[in-house]
């Protein structure tokens, strides 16, 4: 992580992110736990689709308006 434009978590993506998906595995983390995934529009479908069949996606926030939690 650095202080540039933050780009998408997707593979070989360099689109800078504008969605931020909160996701939790609850074998790894406590449940207020939230790991992060950043999204360009192209790719919040395919992420979020990717932890929502794990079950592990809780939410899907603008990044403008994403506050991460404390500690996080
Ligand atoms: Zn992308």
């Amino acid at each position: 992580m650095t202080d540039e434009t933050p780009v998408c978590s997707a593979k070989g993506c360099r689109a800078a992110a504008v969605w931020v998906l909160a996701w939790n595995n609850p074998k790894l983390h406590t449940p207020e736990r939230r790991k992060t995934w950043l999204a360009c529009e192209e790719h919040r479908e395919h992420l979020s689709q990717f932890l929502g069949v794990r079950g592990f996606l809780k939410d899907v926030v603008r990044f403008e308006e994403w506050q991460a939690p404390e500690g996080a």
